[in-house]
């Protein structure tokens, strides 16, 4: 353990997008006495843990990129998960992530004691550090649903995050729970598996828009790498794009408002003109704002749910029973398979694990009345820890890679006045943390989130867990460091 500031002992956990990133940046930094600790068998985060059929990303690859690392062979508009992985498994052994990788070590408690930090893992190790980074991502605690019976269930049964690539899912009835994001990315493939017969249960329609994808072809990719300037350009405007539709959603001028009404006509036109038979449509239709639950992109959910061997049913769950889902009208759904596409907690964090900060103050006590973080990063009582992509950091459908890389520039400028004893410690006051959440308060009436859903976006006293303004105004804030909100500045 180095008490030298400019030579800090760092540890980071959870080696995903956010954690390379983190660790490329404090190395670009000056900082390299640092410690990456992974509780899988390999880095990429929810592109390692997510293998479910057809996952990809529903954000354009150029712009699912590290803006200093852009990748001219993206082999397609939206980029699979498995490719994603394999970029980030490239670029972490580019930079020398390795170097600091310690895998299948899951941390297991953090403490802070006599101004450092002990890290616990589950291979019985103990590190200490001066500063320490959370980096164990928004999503990826799987939410089982609480719906009676789910354990006695005598088929085969998955989480879409915990996919089981062995199962052969030729020939089988297969009953999918859920409709988000997840889900419409794999029931399409279960349904074009031969002999499948698909049941979806859907409890709240989905806005969806139409994303249709493209491949890059060999000439594409040569134009990419000859000049770089054409993939910033399809970076450039497909963030335009998404921060243009994040601004729709905060909704706090007639622009906005306007841009909202466009979004959402075009959301009911790709329904129409996509569902023919108007009881399945009316099934389809949302009966809520477009963007309060997140705007699922997508292009094969619709035609798929049409094909004969596939079926949505709409009517609640009841139970299950050992042999499939009965509904509230009583029907049995027999099934071989069911799929729980059932989301997350998104407010796990860098929990299950003991988390204490100053006198051994617990992250539940902390978090009793709300869990939140000054800027989504910094929480009062855990100097010199950093939450990567905490609470309130989702902007909309926005790239989450650009959210990461500049959290990361802000914390390494907090870390750099730290090292030149600016800073005691890098703690935020506490009456910061409540300027903060007032300021959140105020802006979030004007959102669409806050219109009435039920949504993963809303946390348990139902305010928006996202930020509730426009992505530029995001930047900005993150650019002014405002030491004065620090103690001891
Ligand atoms: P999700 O959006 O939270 O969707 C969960 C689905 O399960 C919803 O349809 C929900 O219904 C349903 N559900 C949950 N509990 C249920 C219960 N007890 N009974 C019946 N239905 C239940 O989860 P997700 O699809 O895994 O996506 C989560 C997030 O991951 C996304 O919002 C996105 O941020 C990210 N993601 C991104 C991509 C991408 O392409 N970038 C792809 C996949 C996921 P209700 O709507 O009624 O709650």
């Amino acid at each position: 353990m180095s008490n030298d500031r400019l030579n800090p002992t760092v540890v980071v956990i959870g080696a995903g997008m956010t954690g390379i990133a983190v660790v490329i940046k404090l190395k670009a930094a000056g900082i390299n006495n640092i410690t990456l600790l992974e509780k899988g068998e390999s880095v990429g985060g929810t592109w390692r843990e997510n293998r479910y059929p057809a996952v990809g990303c529903d954000v354009p690859s150029h712009a699912y990129t590290y803006s200093f690392e852009p990748n001219p062979d993206w082999s397609n508009f939206f980029a699979d998960g498995k490719e994603i992985h394999e970029y980030f498994k490239n670029v972490y052994l580019k930079y020398g992530v390795d170097k600091h990788l310690r895998l299948n070590e899951g941390v297991t408690s953090c403490v802070y004691q006599n101004n450092r930090w002990t890290v616990k893992t589950t291979r019985n190790l103990t590190y200490e550090a001066d500063l320490l980074f959370a980096a164990t991502g928004m999503l990826h605690k799987p939410n089982y649903p609480a719906i009676p019976g789910l354990e006695s269930f005598g088929g085969v049964s998955m989480h879409s995050a915990r996919w089981d690539t062995t199962v052969d899912m030729k020939g089988k009835c297969i009953g999918v729970i859920g409709t988000g994001s997840s889900a419409t990315q794999l029931i399409p493939e279960l349904i074009g598996t031969q002999g499948t017969h698909v049941t979806v249960f859907q409890r709240t329609a989905q806005w969806l828009v139409d994303a249709p994808n493209h491949a890059y072809n060999k000439q594409d990719k040569e134009q990419f790498r000859k000049r770089p300037w054409r993939m910033k350009r399809v970076r450039f405007l497909s963030l335009s794009v998404y921060a243009q539709a994040t601004a729709a959603l905060v909704a706090d001028d007639w622009l906005a408002r306007f841009m909202h009404s466009i979004f959402a006509w075009n959301g009911r036109r790709y329904l129409e003109k996509s569902i023919k038979d108007p009881e399945l449509r009316a099934k389809l239709t949302p009966d809520y704002k477009f963007g309060c639950k997140r705007v699922v992109m997508n292009s094969t959910f619709y035609p798929a749910i049409q094909k004969p061997n596939a079926r949505l049913v709409t009517q609640g769950i009841d139970r299950i029973e050992k042999e499939g889902v009965v509904t509230k009208d009583g029907e049995l759904h027999k099934l071989d398979v069911l799929v729980l596409a059932t989301g997350f907690d998104p407010a796990a964090y860098m929990r299950p694990m003991e988390f204490r900060g100053r006198n051994g103050l617990s992250i539940e006590d902390a978090w009793k009345k709300k869990i939140q973080a000054y800027r989504s990063l910094l929480i009062p009582e855990f100097p010199n820890f950093f939450l990567m992509l905490g609470p309130n950091s989702p902007i909309g459908n926005y790239s989450v890679i650009a959210m990461s890389e500049m959290q990361a520039d802000y914390c390494i400028a907090l870390i750099k006045l730290w090292q030149q004893n600016r800073l005691q410690d890098i703690e935020v006051k506490p009456q910061a943390l409540e300027q903060w959440r007032a300021m959140l308060k105020s802006k979030m009436e004007h959102t669409v989130w806050s219109s009435g859903c039920n949504s993963w976006y809303l946390d348990a006293d139902g305010d928006p867990l996202t930020w509730p303004d426009k992505w530029k105004n995001w930047v900005s804030m993150m650019s002014d460091i405002n030491t004065r909100d620090l103690i001891g500045s």
